[in-house]
């Protein structure tokens, strides 16, 4: 907390659409009174010994702010690049993402009763980059499940169930093939449970979840599914697509010290710097951010404007079936503040 009253936050606006979304959230707190100063760094790829890395004064403002908000950001294609993403996930270990979905009032989409809340293990998994060729034609990738990893992303759902008072955990695996890895996730879900007595706990395997919800996400609206990397991004993709679409999805990437809140969507190239994009999706991971610093009252204020602007459907943006460019839905929301 700077001696001004307010929060100094680490702002990396991203590619592509990042830096119109980035501008709305910025309008939109300002409209708001939100006692946040924003930090803004460059996080523009450097390429040290072969190696890409993100540039010392970002990793140091994060460091200092223990909050980030962040843009998409566009993996660069070709050899040495790895993903920026995993590299800012590793460099802060952020081990568990937070990824709720919930329907929006007056946006029409199959089910209008969508509310799911969804941790995913963000260090591992298949994301562990370990990839070779054996021979010519054949190649082997390898999924690292880890006890340590495992535990720290359950204990954090159970935490976080108990917390939001959302008091039913589920772990989300494919224990039956993958039985070592899957296996020990499972394991270590099992006994972490027993820690906590009062939220309820089960497991499912993760082709049944996909089932399950895409037939009536009603039974999921009071569970916290908690599962390995790769079901994790899969499976809140789709359950994205129950709601209307990556446009509208927010996530929390929480560490041992620091988090960093982001949008599930890239950065969408396709649209980028024509004033297309919907910021809502950065905005709710905003509002998540808001509500992680203990930030309720202006968390509510905002979170309430928005949801408001998209119930009236009059100032929406092109991928909700509105003709409003980014900074007039922008404007809306401030009006409704
Ligand atoms: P994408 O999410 O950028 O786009 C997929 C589709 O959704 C596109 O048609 C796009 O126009 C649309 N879309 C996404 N966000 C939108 C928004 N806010 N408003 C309106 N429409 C939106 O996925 P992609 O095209 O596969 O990836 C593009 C780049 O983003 C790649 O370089 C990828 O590596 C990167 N990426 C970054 C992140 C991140 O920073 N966390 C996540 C995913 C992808």
């Amino acid at each position: 907390k700077e001696s001004d009253g307010k929060y100094c936050v680490t702002l990396i606006e991203g590619d592509g659409i990042g830096p119109e979304i980035s501008q709305s959230v910025k309008d939109i707190f300002s409209a708001a009174n939100a006692p946040i100063k924003w930090e803004s760094v460059d996080v523009t790829p450097q390429l040290i010994d072969g190696k890409t890395s993100i540039p010392d004064a970002a990793i140091k403002s994060v460091h200092k702010n223990y909050v980030a908000l962040k843009g998409p950001l566009a993996t660069p294609i070709g050899k040495g690049h790895v993903s920026l993403n995993l590299t800012l996930r590793r460099t802060f270990n952020l081990f568990a993402n937070v990824r709720p979905c919930k329907s929006i009032q007056g946006y029409k989409t199959p089910y209008d009763n969508v509310d799911t809340v969804l941790i995913r293990e963000n260090t591992e998994g298949e994301y562990s980059g370990i990839e070779h060729v054996v021979v010519d034609g054949v190649v082997q990738s390898i999924k690292l499940i880890t006890r340590e990893a495992s535990e720290r992303v359950l204990r954090y759902a159970f935490q976080y169930a108990q917390d939001v008072n959302r008091l039913k955990v589920r772990a989300v695996h494919k224990a039956t093939i993958m039985k070592m890895s899957d296996g020990l996730f499972l394991r270590v879900a099992n006994r972490v449970a027993k820690d906590f007595p009062q939220v309820e706990y089960d497991a499912e395997l993760l082709d049944n979840t996909c089932l399950k919800i895409v037939t009536d996400p009603t039974p999921y609206n009071d569970k916290v599914l908690v599962m390995p990397n790769l079901y994790g991004d899969i499976l809140s993709d789709m359950c994205a697509g129950l709601i209307g679409g990556l446009g509208l999805t927010p996530s929390a990437n929480i560490g041992d010290e620091c988090s960093i809140f982001e949008a599930v969507h890239g950065s969408a190239p396709d649209i980028a710097g024509k004033g297309l994009a919907n910021p809502t999706a950065l905005l709710l991971s905003s509002i998540m951010m808001l509500q992680h610093m203990g930030l309720t009252e202006h968390a509510d204020k905002i979170q309430n404007a928005i949801f408001k602007t998209l119930a009236q459907g009059t100032t929406i943006t092109g991928d909700l079936g509105g003709k409003a460019k980014t900074h007039e839905y922008a404007a809306a929301v401030i009006s409704n503040l």
